[in-house]
């Protein structure tokens, strides 16, 4: 019986996730006005709406217009179906499947927006990670999620900031002003040489201090990117100072996304007005830097599956990358989508898959 109440259940679900996938990135509200054909408008009955049957029974073509109905719809009704069965099988009727429910909801809601827009909607991303929180909380292990959200943030950030250096040929990135990836950068570097607590507050305080004197102070990224790695090796324990230096870059990471997420729902993305302003002539790129959609995902599943996990899925999400890439040929495909896919696979079958590794490896 459970396993088939969750795959109903996920129909029902993935029925509501085309709705958010939809209209969410265009700022739509997601419960009115009721579900109607995008291509007359008539508005669709409950007849309509029946996860993957109406589709099929009604050959994918809208019932008044016949106008076609792009086979998305169904395909996220059955993925968001078969994803909950798999919890069903995985986990009891209890608490934690009704999260790991929510946990794969956004996990496809995110990879489809991602695929449509190349975005993944901080609402999401932290709406993820803050009930990864809540999961870990009322596990008893509050402290364990938020360090391992913080790391796996961290590690994507560091990469995406080398990845930076590298296409700029060693060249700085502009400053963001009051934060951005610089101060990322510099809690990495001082996190790994001093520890994660320092390497934090050293973030927080260059931020507060630019805020405090209105211009973007910061150290240039060849700088501290380039002296992370001899950082590592100023303590006894190298490996500890790398979990040091993605604790506090994640931290600081993690929390100026969310200072850019409220700012740009609060003050609206314009440039601001007086050419005086140092921001003016970098809003248009923040996106970019600070974007950190996949940062932020990460930093989401390793609030969900912990450290390992989130390796996990970040090893598996390049590897389907390439498999996918390869076979779809050049067209440009976001990695959320692909973040997405490893996450759910490594929230799963995580702990499995890495004993069975660690068992092959003789360990
Ligand atoms: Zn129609």
């Amino acid at each position: 019986m459970w396993p088939l109440l969750a795959l109903v259940l996920g129909l029902a679900v993935g029925s509501f996730l085309n709705v958010v996938i939809h209209r969410l990135p265009r700022g739509e509200s997601v419960v009115f006005p009721p579900s109607h054909c995008p291509a007359c408008g008539h508005r669709l009955s409950a007849l309509d709406l029946i996860p993957v049957f109406s589709w099929l029974l009604l050959k994918g073509r809208c019932r008044y217009c016949q106008a076609p109905i792009s086979p998305r719809y169904p395909l996220v009704e059955a993925l968001t179906g078969g994803a909950f069965l798999l919890v069903a099988f995985r986990f009891p009727p209890s608490l934690e499947a009704l999260f790991a429910f929510l946990f794969f909801a956004f996990l496809i809601a995110l990879a489809f927006i991602d695929l449509d827009t190349y975005e993944l909607p901080d609402g999401l991303t932290y709406g993820l990670l803050g009930l990864g929180l809540l999961y870990q909380a009322l596990g008893g292990k509050l402290a364990g999620g938020l360090e391992a959200a913080f790391r796996s943030a961290g590690l994507l950030a560091l990469v995406a900031g080398y990845g930076g250096l590298v296409l700029r040929r060693g060249r700085d990135a502009p400053k963001e002003h009051p934060v951005g990836t610089h101060q990322v950068h510099l809690a990495a570097l001082l996190g790994a040489a001093l520890g994660g607590g320092v390497g934090m507050a050293a973030g927080f305080f260059n931020w507060a201090l630019n805020a405090r004197l209105g211009k973007p102070l910061a150290l240039p990224d060849p700088l501290t990117l380039g002296l992370f790695p001899l950082a590592l090796f100023l303590r006894s324990d190298p490996l500890q100072a790398l979990l040091d230096g993605l604790l506090a870059a994640g931290g600081v990471a993690l929390a100026g996304g969310l200072y850019w997420a409220v700012r740009d729902r609060l003050v609206p993305p314009s440039p601001p007005l007086g050419a005086a302003s140092p921001t003016g002539e970098h809003r248009e790129e923040e996106p970019v830097a600070m974007g950190y959609g996949d940062v932020k995902l990460l930093g989401a599943l390793g609030a969900w599956a912990g450290l390992p996990g989130a390796l996990l899925a970040l090893f598996l999400a390049a590897l389907f990358g390439a498999l996918f890439g390869l076979a779809l040929g050049q067209r440009k495909i976001p990695f959320g989508p692909y973040l997405a896919l490893g996450g759910g696979v490594a929230f799963l079958y995580g702990e499995a898959l890495i004993r069975a590794y660690l068992a092959w490896l003789g360990l």
